[in-house]
């Protein structure tokens, strides 16, 4: 019997770890069965959202209907994994303990204790590379370096050869409910001799159940004001399956208009692992020999491959995390005399409020809001406004993002923030700024975008809200009379933002 401990990667199929813990394989078939646990740990928590813990909660129940339907069950545990871990692992007497591999600088840190616990008490551990078809060490530039240069690294990443999906177990590779359940009494129980409870606090075992998941509030969360969407491996086949049917013919035409549904919506599932990536690019894979076919027009695989690119750079900003953890709270690449963020609390909060004045701006911080989710061109727009045009640290963009997405992931948001902030591994140059007003008249030229998510603007003119900047106080109140005015003035804000960055760069 071995202990699988579900991290993010909250699926049955092609779950690279569990099909080997489960002897589900072809080379492990003398492997398993597998024990499957979630564990829900106080310091991760300690980092979560209202948001992400009900995203969280909504994939973990949908994993456990599928372990139902296979004739398992999901133990679901709370504390520190160092000691829930080697007391679960006892309780089942399971040979080994295995889990899928996470790369941020916290993960790893986690993952070297809960190593050192089950050394402590003589279990075996394995760790396995799922997350990515490329694990962060596979990809390097010729002299043996990791990439920094997006465009090189996704040349040799789209060369290589893609593992197949893993197969997932069936019922007789998972432990029986029953022998969960016995598990589950052991571990509850007081043992007042056991070392593994610190500072002796032999009155608070650690909290195990079979099935049986905690409401937001137990864990310290309340419900979200956003609607997180659907969870769960099936929702992401469903979702994966509409786009490639149709909308990834035309991804890469379509993908910047955030009024039209043109992108799979998948980051949510991607993060916390509810459909496998080996999946995900076998289907790609297909819908690219559909694209080559005579019924599609030729354009059509470049359409997939930019989809696949999106992939890729998944997989690159991964492995930017893994070689540099300290991205997450310091610059990629630092400028000589630092930047002098001017960080405005009252013009952050109007940005967090979505209030600023700049229509596109202000629909994309009210997508974020209602859906806990953003397009990605408005992403960028956002970003670039609050670091270019408010001058702040971009920090403070990702501590919001990183409460109000539901498909909050530390590699891809850090990413896209030190990107827009010119601060990051192949970023946006300094001198590159976004005009929010031609970003919105671009891509959302009719304000379908912004007319749904901003009502104070619904059924004004096109041409008005694109020219809101340039209006009177008269012609704004007479045309929305609700909506504000920009609080700032983009063509000063670009100077401003250019002088910031040549003095951070020693120009001045
Ligand atoms: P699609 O266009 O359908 O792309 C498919 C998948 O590719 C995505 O689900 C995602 O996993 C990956 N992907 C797409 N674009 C990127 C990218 N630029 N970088 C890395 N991976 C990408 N993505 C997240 O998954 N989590 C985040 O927390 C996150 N924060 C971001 C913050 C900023 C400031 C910016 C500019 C981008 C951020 N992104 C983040 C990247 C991107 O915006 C989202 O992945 C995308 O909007 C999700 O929608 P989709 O699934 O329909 O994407």
């Amino acid at each position: 019997m071995e202990l699988f401990w579900h991290r993010r990667d909250l699926r049955v199929a092609d779950n690279v770890g569990l099909a080997v813990a489960a002897g589900a394989g072809i080379d492990n078939a003398d492997r398993g069965p597998a024990a499957p646990v979630f564990v829900f740990d106080p310091d991760v928590l300690d980092h979560a959202s209202d948001v992400r813990v009900r995203r969280l909660l909504d994939g973990l129940a949908a994993l456990r209907d599928d372990y139902r339907e296979r004739g398992g069950d999901l133990l679901v545990a709370r504390g520190d994994p160092e000691t829930v871990l080697p007391r679960l692992a006892e309780a089942l007497d399971a040979e080994r303990v295995v889990w899928n591999r996470d790369y941020s600088g916290l993960a790893r840190e986690r993952d070297a204790g809960v190593r050192r616990a089950l050394d402590a008490v003589d279990v075996s551990r394995e760790a396995h590379h799922d997350a990515v078809l490329h694990d962060p060490d596979a990809i390097r530039t010729n002299a043996g370096d990791p990439y920094s240069v997006y465009s090189y690294y996704w040349k040799k990443w789209t060369d290589r050869a893609k593992d197949e999906p893993a197969p997932a177990p069936d019922a007789d590779a998972l432990v029986d409910p029953d022998r969960l359940a016995e598990a589950v009494e052991v571990v509850g129980a007081v043992d007042e001799s056991d070392p593994t409870l610190a500072d002796g606090g032999v009155d608070e075992p650690p909290v195990a159940a079979v099935g049986d998941l905690p409401a937001p509030s137990d864990l310290g969360f309340a419900e979200p004001d956003a609607a997180v969407g659907p969870a769960g491996t099936e929702a992401a086949r469903e979702r994966l399956a509409d786009f490639l049917d149709e909308a990834v013919f035309a991804y890469e035409a379509e993908r910047d208009y955030p009024a039209k549904d043109a992108t799979s919506r998948l980051s949510a599932f991607l993060k916390y692992g509810e459909i496998g990536v080996r999946e995900a690019y076998a289907a790609t894979a297909e819908a690219m020999s559909e694209a080559t076919s005579d019924a599609r027009p030729d354009d059509a695989p470049g359409q997939v491959e930019e989809f696949q690119q999106q992939l890729a750079w998944r997989e690159f900003y991964t492995q930017v995390l893994f070689h540099n953890p300290e991205v997450v709270t310091e610059d990629y690449k630092e400028y000589e005399e630092g930047i002098e963020w001017r960080d405005d609390p009252e013009e952050i909060a109007a940005w967090k409020r979505g209030e600023t004045g700049y229509p596109i701006v202000d629909a994309g911080m009210r997508q974020l809001r209602e859906e806990a989710f953003m397009h990605n061109r408005v992403r960028m727009i956002v970003a670039s406004f609050l670091t270019k045009d408010l001058l702040v640290d971009w920090r403070h963009g990702y501590e919001h993002f990183r409460e109000r997405l539901a498909d909050h992931d530390t590699a891809n948001d850090n990413g896209g923030w030190q990107w827009a902030a010119s601060t990051g591994t192949d970023a946006q140059p300094y001198f590159r700024i976004f005009n929010p007003m031609t970003q919105g008249e671009r891509y959302d030229p009719d304000a379908e975008y912004i007319a749904e998510y901003v009502p104070e603007l619904r059924g004004v003119d096109p041409e008005v809200v694109h020219g809101w900047h340039e209006l009177s106080p008269t012609q704004r109140a007479n045309a929305a009379p609700d909506y504000p005015a920009p609080i700032v003035d983009h063509s000063e804000r670009r100077e401003d933002a250019l002088a910031m960055y040549k003095r951070a760069r020693g120009e001045d």
